[in-house]
């Protein structure tokens, strides 16, 4: 910072403190006007390291004044922050730990493509995306695909991530895919074995896990490093086979976790009967989990790694590792589980499911994946919403779709158009109804601008067929009025064999609410397109949406009136297909 930014850095982090101290009984901390001028002020995200000891420091003088002294200066200085601060409450990223050591904050999500993306991974997304940006620093996309055994990555799942990344808005700024850096691997193994940091063990797992449990050395880690770097070689040029011999990296064989023991590094596997989709039977030696990303997230030079607590042994095996090499460990946010009442965001599950037969596809409705919502018409700043609301904490969080509903509606009620739609439509004939009519309804009831759709009723004889939804016929027999919304009152006189006689009482909206007329929605007979709503739970309401609706776009987000949020997802001439969102 030159000398004119730092004093404005200054003058803005003494309001910024001393609100926060007001707010708290005249004790601000640290962490909250760090999350605040950085997500305000994002000039001073290049400046991390100069900030945080000027708010330390003024955090100390404003809480030594009393809270009378406190007020003062504020009222003095930025009256309206007084009236301001009562009504602003948006929800900011807590800061990172020791952001300020690091020059570039460097951040990554690091998914294997055997699978797609749900809502629990938009959490590791969205937070590692959203803190690299706060502070200026650079997310990194790492493809970790070097199991092609048991977790096969599968060629299609590389792009849908991206796909999915792209949604969510989390554009990366470097893209790696482990399975192009299988030398780099090598390389750093034959460094630890040299070093006697890791050893080549042949012992059958059985043997390995009873020593280890013990706490006892299996006779392979005893071995000089020469002989291991000999029995190294043997596993790259086939010597040994699949399951014969796996690198592991010395740890404590008294670390009170037997998982964290002398893990396993390297393996091998059986290239011809498991090529890998992207390099086939090239490479029969393949890291572990443990060892290529915490390779990676040392090589890559990553500063910040934000994950799930279910990782926390996982770091614990690595900082061995780091430790051989003379590395520093990252800093770690381990935020707690994320569960969605009533739906499976498990992949075991999900695979499960698919397998036999219960879910077509992975935009099926009833899952919780990425694909799922965004076919429903989740948008993704509803997601980012929730995510950030929650935050990385360490405890559990349950959420129910509800409350994913209500970020959703928040942002797409407002620019949503309006249409009707008619579930198990039943002809309704009204008589008594002398001209041709017609009706102009907003598109938005609170935007005018955004333009009407134009019905219009020409009666036969005096005679005008409609179409309603059938659950609307149950109310209408016995009422003395209904209002078909934005045209005119009837009254029902005979229901039989799904039609419904009625008779026209008037087009009198006062008169209507006089009554105590229910509203309800309809089309005139012989408009509109057949239109499929696939629900949640993956039935189909069949039913038919006004002409207007012909219109529309495979994307769009509308309201059903008295019906629900939908998207469209597919529309011809003759049909109309739809995901129900929520209510
Ligand atoms: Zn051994």
């Amino acid at each position: 910072m030159n000398p004119t930014e730092e004093k404005e850095a200054r003058e803005l982090i003494k309001k910024i403190v001393l609100l926060n101290a007001l707010r708290y009984e005249g004790k601000a901390t640290p962490k909250p006007i760090f999350s605040k001028l950085l997500g305000e002020y994002p000039q001073f995200r290049k400046a991390v390291k100069e900030v945080a000891p000027i708010i330390n420091q003024t955090v100390q003088e404003i809480n030594s004044l009393s809270v009378e002294k406190q007020l003062e200066i504020v009222a003095e200085n930025w009256p309206e922050a007084l009236v301001e601060e009562k009504t602003e409450e948006t929800k900011e990223l807590p800061p990172l730990p020791n952001a300020e050591k690091y020059d570039k904050i460097v951040t990554r999500f690091s998914p294997n493509p055997d699978f797609v993306l749900h809502l629990g991974s938009a959490r590791a997304i969205l937070l590692s995306y959203d803190y690299a940006r706060m502070y200026d620093g650079s997310f990194i996309l790492r493809f970790e695909d070097t199991d092609s055994k048991t977790k096969k990555p599968k060629l299609e799942f590389y792009d849908v991530i991206r796909e999915d990344l792209d949604w969510l808005g989390c554009k990366w700024d470097s893209e790696f895919i482990q399975s192009d850096r299988l030398p780099i691997y090598y390389e750093h193994a034959q460094e630890l074995i040299k070093a006697g940091h890791a050893y080549v063990c042949v012992c059958e797992r059985e043997v390995f896990q009873e020593k280890s449990r013990a706490g006892k050395s299996c006779p392979c880690r005893v071995l000089s490093a020469d002989e291991n770097l000999v029995r190294w070689n043997h596993m790259l040029d086939g010597t040994y086979g699949e399951g014969e011999a796996v690198v592991r990296v010395k740890t404590d064989l008294g670390h009170p976790n037997p998982a964290v023991r002398d893990w396993p590094a390297l393996r091998i596997i059986d290239a011809e009967k498991y090529p890998h989709p992207r390099v086939g039977s090239r490479y029969r030696v393949w890291p572990l989990y443990n060892f290529s990303t915490g390779i990676d997230d040392h090589l890559m030079g990553i500063t910040h790694i934000i994950r799930g607590k279910e990782h926390l042994t996982n770091q614990a095996r690595q900082e061995y590792m780091f430790k051989q090499f003379g590395w520093k460990y990252p800093e770690t946010i381990h935020y707690g589980r994320l569960k969605i009442t009533g739906a499976s965001l498990s992949k075991s599950e999900i695979i499960q499911g698919m397998e036999s037969g219960l879910y077509k596809s992975w935009d099926d409705p009833r899952l919780a994946t990425l694909a799922a919502l965004r076919k429903r018409g989740i948008t993704a700043e509803a997601i980012h919403s929730l995510i950030v609301d929650v935050g990385p904490k360490p405890q559990d969080v349950v959420l129910s779709w509800k409350n994913l509903y209500a970020y959703n509606r928040k942002i797409v009620d407002p620019t949503a158009k309006r249409y009707f739609f008619v579930q198990g439509p039943t002809k309704i004939v009204v008589s008594g109804v002398s001209d041709s009519m017609s009706a102009e309804i907003p598109l938005h009831p609170d935007h005018p601008d955004m333009g009407v759709r134009k019905f219009e009723v020409t009666p036969k004889d005096g005679k005008a067929e409609f179409l309603i939804s059938a659950e609307d016929v149950k109310g209408i027999e016995d009422k003395k009025a209904v209002r078909f919304m934005d045209l005119f009152n009837f009254k029902a006189e005979t229901v039989e064999d799904g039609l419904v006689q009625a008779v026209f009482v008037g087009d009198s909206y006062k008169e209507a609410r006089k009554l105590g007329a229910p509203l309800i929605h309809w089309i005139p007979s012989g408009s509109g397109i057949a239109c499929d709503v696939v629900m949640p739970d993956a039935s189909v309401v069949k039913g038919v949406a006004e002409d207007a609706s012909k219109s529309l776009k495979v994307g769009e987000i509308i309201q059903f009136q008295r019906f629900g949020f939908v998207r469209v997802d597919h529309i011809d001439d003759k049909k109309l297909i739809a995901y129900f969102a929520h209510r």
